[in-house]
């Protein structure tokens, strides 16, 4: 034990990462300590990261947020998944629907069923069987008490920081404006004591939670934690992005279209639209991609185009002495899936679990670092897949990405499923079966076998099983308004 009784935080950066850790700590346990939050307004936000996943109500469930009051404030919509246009090949598409698909049986998930009832002749289009899916393309959408119907949420990231702020604040959170030009350690253990500001202003803490971005200035360039790169697994290292007029009414999922040498986002918001585009300086250039952004987007830009420059991989520890990294200081999966925002949330909730109350012990420390990295590692197989399994061989980067190695974890996953139909989710994987069987089915990897027990229905019985499936998601789906008019009911930023 190394550091006696934690009683100040200090959260360095007032991004999304930085405002969801004050609100979580100030609001949780804030009676035991003192927080605040240290920002610049002159080095500012990243500005993106407005996509999310369901996972996300966890923590706003915890923190006690009103769902109306949150989309309101943040000029939400609703996710119901994302959809993958050219991905496997040019023209082609599919959807990562959040929720169930079909029905699943205790040996196995739906695709036994379903694989069958293709091979048969029968099964529809797998998305078919998900209420998601049909209410997305449908341009349907409402939040039911039953839960039927599984979503996330699109929003503007700078007003959820603004909102999760507003939270810290009334939960006795100190906010400091300035840049931080030093940072200092204890000479006996090199653990962090202090950080001073530009304007002379020393702010001491007991623990820091490293939110400052990209750069790391803590984890990074104070306390020198090595960083493990994964670009020889994920090639793209850049992005752009520009917000644009709305051109229609927005739709309840989120955009992922492959393009030359990376992929664009668009992700509808009440008022306007988030756009932008990952991809890979190897094949492109800056001045490429802003002008392919451009030529690809519907409404008038309300943005200048911005370039953004990142190293995918991770901290290799994400907690190291008294400093605990979250958001891009801990590490960066590109967002095709939308995932960063969850794995600051599982990293806060986790700091919650393992709050060094007493002083920082060591086996925390581990377990913290494991649980993490586990997280970090799965997620960053689950989107290296999509590239992996492309068929497209029309430009020098989806050529590279058919050729690229992969790492073992997911090389088993494939031929499990590829020979078997199998998916198994593991400990710390937020995706579960039906979220690796769309992608991998969407990208083309038809699995050899299903599951024997599937034989056990004869195929009159079969046909009646998936008929009724389709029927029961048409029924549901035909009963929701449409996703503009639940909003304007329900939490239009308009009505505030
Ligand atoms: C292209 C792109 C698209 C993304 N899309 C998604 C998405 O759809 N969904 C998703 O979940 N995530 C997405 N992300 C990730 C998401 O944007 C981030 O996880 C999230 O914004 C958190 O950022 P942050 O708070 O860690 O860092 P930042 O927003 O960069 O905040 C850093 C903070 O540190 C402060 N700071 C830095 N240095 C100093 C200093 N010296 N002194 C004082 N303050 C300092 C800054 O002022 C700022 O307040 C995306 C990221 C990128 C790059």
């Amino acid at each position: 034990m190394t550091v006696k009784n934690v009683t100040k935080v200090v959260v360095v950066g007032g991004g999304t990462a930085g405002w969801m850790a004050a609100a979580s700590l100030s609001k949780l346990i804030g009676p035991n300590i003192d927080v605040c939050v240290v920002e610049s307004d002159e080095i500012g936000t990243v500005g993106v990261g407005e996509a999310t996943i369901p996972t996300m109500m966890t923590l706003h469930q915890l923190l006690k947020i009103d769902e109306r009051e949150f989309m309101a404030a943040v000029q939400g919509t609703f996710k119901l998944g994302i959809n993958f246009e050219n991905w496997n090949k040019i023209g082609d598409s599919y959807m990562h629907a959040f929720g169930r698909t079909g029905q699943d049986c205790w040996a196995g998930g739906f695709q036994h069923f379903w694989s069958r009832g293709k091979q048969l002749g029968i099964s529809e289009e797998y998305g078919r069987y998900s209420a998601s899916y049909v209410a997305a393309k449908a341009g349907k959408f409402a939040a039911l008490s039953d839960q039927s119907l599984s979503y996330a949420f699109h929003m503007n990231a700078t007003l959820y920081a603004k909102f999760l702020r507003k939270m810290a604040e009334q939960h006795g959170c100190e906010r400091i404006e300035g840049k931080i030009t030093q940072v200092d350690c204890h000479s006996e253990n090199g653990y962090i004591r202090s950080v001073t500001l530009e304007s002379g202003r020393t702010i001491e803490g007991d623990l820091f939670v490293d939110c400052s971005g990209f750069r790391g200035l803590l984890i990074d360039e104070t306390l020198d934690t090595e960083y493990e790169d994964w670009s020889n697994w994920l090639p793209c290292d850049s992005a752009v992005a520009v917000q644009t007029e709305s051109v229609g009414e927005p739709i309840p999922y989120t955009r992922a279209i492959a393009r030359d040498a990376g992929w664009q986002w668009r992700i509808p918001l009440q008022s306007r639209v988030g756009n932008g585009m990952v991809f890979c300086s190897k094949f492109l250039s800056d001045d490429e991609a802003i002008e392919t952004l451009l030529n690809n987007v519907e409404g008038e830009p309300l943005t200048k185009p911005r370039i953004i420059k990142f190293r995918t991989g991770q901290r290799k520890q994400h907690w190291n002495k008294n400093c605990i990294a979250l958001g891009l200081a801990s590490g960066f999966v590109e967002p095709l899936e939308s995932t960063s925002i969850h794995l600051i949330q599982r990293g806060i909730i986790r700091l919650l679990q393992m709050f060094p109350h007493e002083g920082v012990r060591q086996p925390d420390v581990v377990e913290f670092n494991r649980q993490m990295s586990d997280e970090f590692v799965f997620v960053r197989d689950f989107i290296v897949m999509h590239y992996h399994l492309t068929q497209r061989d029309d430009t020098p980067f989806w050529r590279h990405c058919q050729s690229m190695p992969i790492p073992d974890g997911l090389r088993h996953r494939l031929d499990l499923f590829k020979q078997t139909g199998r998916v198994f989710q593991e400990a710390g994987d937020v995706f579960a079966e039906n979220n690796w069987v769309q992608v991998m089915l969407g990208q083309g990897l038809m699995p050899e076998q299903y599951h024997p027990i599937v034989d056990s229905m004869s195929d009159a019985e079969l046909n009646h099983f998936l008929k009724g499936l389709t029927g029961n998601v048409d029924q549901m789906v035909n009963q929701l308004p449409s996703h503009q008019e639940f909003i304007s009911n329900y939490c239009s930023t308009n009505s505030m």
